[in-house]
């Protein structure tokens, strides 16, 4: 899904169709509920999931069951491999210590 400090164009392309709205039907995570289709409306928002921090759906209101992908995977949580995260780009990262190191030395 990532690649490097940004996420990989098969995901991108994945991502775009998704948003597009075209031929999602009756599309669903495998694990999960709820159509994609509902998921990119408002009344959905994403939480951590407490078992292994993969983002999963909750209606922001009132009280719903949600599922994770992880309760049908065996092999998860896995604190060996790295938590799942948004792309990191190492220059941006590094380029706001530079810029917080600049604004404290102004203070
Ligand atoms: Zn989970």
């Amino acid at each position: 899904m990532l690649q490097g400090d940004r996420y990989s164009p098969e995901f991108e392309k994945c991502w775009q169709l998704l948003l597009t709205g075209q031929g999602l039907g009756d599309c669903y995570l495998e694990g999960t509920n709820q159509k994609i289709s509902e998921l990119l409306q408002p009344s959905w928002d994403l939480i951590k999931c407490a078992r292994c921090q993969i983002p999963i759906p909750m209606k922001v209101t009132g009280v719903e069951h949600t599922a994770c992908v992880c309760s049908d995977m065996a092999d998860l949580p896995n604190f060996d491999l790295p938590s799942p995260h948004l792309p990191v780009s190492s220059r941006d990262y590094l380029f706001k210590i530079c810029s917080d190191l600049i604004k404290k030395n102004e203070e």
